[in-house]
């Protein structure tokens, strides 16, 4: 930890120097910004700017730059085109009714993307590199972070071997960029319950695999089984346990939680298969902060679906920073068809979800200094 409080904007500023601004002679206008922010299109608008530095085996890191957004020159023999050598993270930057300008827990973040690097063999972004190339982008483009509650600009970091080279090998050259899109609501008419199908032929990832790595290569990997629950009339997918066909694991994108009776939550353990979820880690503080106790576990997909059809579970939801929080209504499959509670989204669901985004948005006390202050 550091010993400077991160709620001192002069930290992530003094960090923030790293990067080079680059001019930019095409942003966008006042008005065009202002009505992409209003509507947001998410991850499909970008802001004027990028952060983007290099990695050579030789020189290590290199070139740190806020440079336009624009394409991306790559070979067409480079690396990561095939074999997937990616990895990426998932923040936001959030304007409270003062004007500033924070983000929520980037450290985590950080931590995590050097963990999900090593894990594909990339070389680590220095957790100071990667809070200082969020930092420098989000304050070359302040004016993208929009104002309304839960209208954020989301940041997209991520890391790619970028060598052309058909070998399979530790990767030789490798490129680190942070691109920003402006986002909404998740849920823009209001929280609904999602429904959910249970996909037990074809897994994101097994055991030894890359589960806790937050790399491209799982989401391609669930999208047969995403679609499979489309077709089926689903919302979105969990993926059971590879090995077992037994345990809940998680969905495509998002952590689970499960509210009993009895006010305990338990949620699936991070047993290399799940990703250890930024949301999900502060849900379990703030369920423990309010009196809840919390169990993480192999979670019994057979003992979850007795349990909500008898009401000993009362709420089910999924947490990620995209959405927050989604409450589950239903769980699907070729077996079996169950709905959660009343269908409705539960009390402890929305408390929470209110909770976080309080913080977030700066309504609320931050008891634990998860707000960086950028500006
Ligand atoms: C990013 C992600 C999550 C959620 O993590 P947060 O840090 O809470 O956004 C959960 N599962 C998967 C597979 C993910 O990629």
């Amino acid at each position: 930890m550091t010993t400077q409080s991160h709620h001192d904007p002069a930290y992530l500023d003094s960090l923030a120097e790293r990067f080079t601004v680059l001019p930019n002679d095409n942003p966008a206008s006042d008005a065009k910004r202002e009505g992409l922010i209003d509507k947001p299109a998410f991850g499909q608008v970008f802001s004027d700017s990028m952060a983007h530095m290099s990695w050579t085996k030789g020189e290590g890191w290199s070139d740190r730059r806020i440079e336009p957004y624009a394409p991306i020159k790559l070979d067409p023999g480079a690396s990561v085109l095939h074999y997937a050598q990616e990895v990426f993270e998932g923040l936001k930057a959030y304007r409270h009714a003062d004007g500033s300008t924070w983000l929520f827990r980037p450290d985590a973040n950080a931590e995590r993307m050097q963990n999900s690097a090593k894990r594909l063999y990339l070389p680590e972004v220095s957790v100071d590199d990667f809070l200082a190339s969020c930092a420098a982008l989000v304050l070359q483009d302040r004016k993208w972070v929009p104002t309304r509650r839960e209208y954020t600009l989301y940041l997209r970091p991520f890391l790619f071997a970028s060598e052309p080279f058909l070998g399979v090998r530790a990767p030789q050259e490798v490129d680190y960029c942070v691109i920003a899109s402006p986002s909404g609501p998740y849920f823009p008419g209001g929280v609904k319950p999602v429904s959910i199908w249970v996909e037990d032929k074809f897994f994101r990832t097994g055991p030894g695999g890359t589960g806790f790595a937050k790399c491209g290569g799982n989401y391609a990997a669930s999208l047969v089984g995403e679609y499979r629950g489309i077709d089926q009339g689903c919302e979105q997918v969990c993926f059971v346990d590879a090995a077992t066909k037994t345990y809940l694991e998680e969905l495509g994108g998002m952590n689970m939680m499960v509210a009993h009776k009895d006010g305990h939550v338990e949620t699936p353990s991070l047993n290399g298969n799940i990703l250890p979820g930024v949301t999900r880690r502060s849900i379990i503080q703030l369920l423990e902060d309010s009196g809840h106790d919390v169990v993480e576990k192999m979670i019994v997909l057979q003992e979850l679906l007795d349990d909500i059809r008898s009401g000993e579970v009362t709420e089910v939801f999924a947490c990620g920073t995209a959405a927050i929080i989604t409450p589950i209504g239903r769980f699907k499959s070729e077996d079996f068809d169950v709905t959660v509670g009343d269908g409705e989204p539960g009390e402890l669901t929305m408390k929470l979800r209110d909770e976080l985004l309080g913080i977030q948005m700066g309504e609320i006390e931050d008891p634990h200094d998860w707000m960086w202050k950028v500006c």
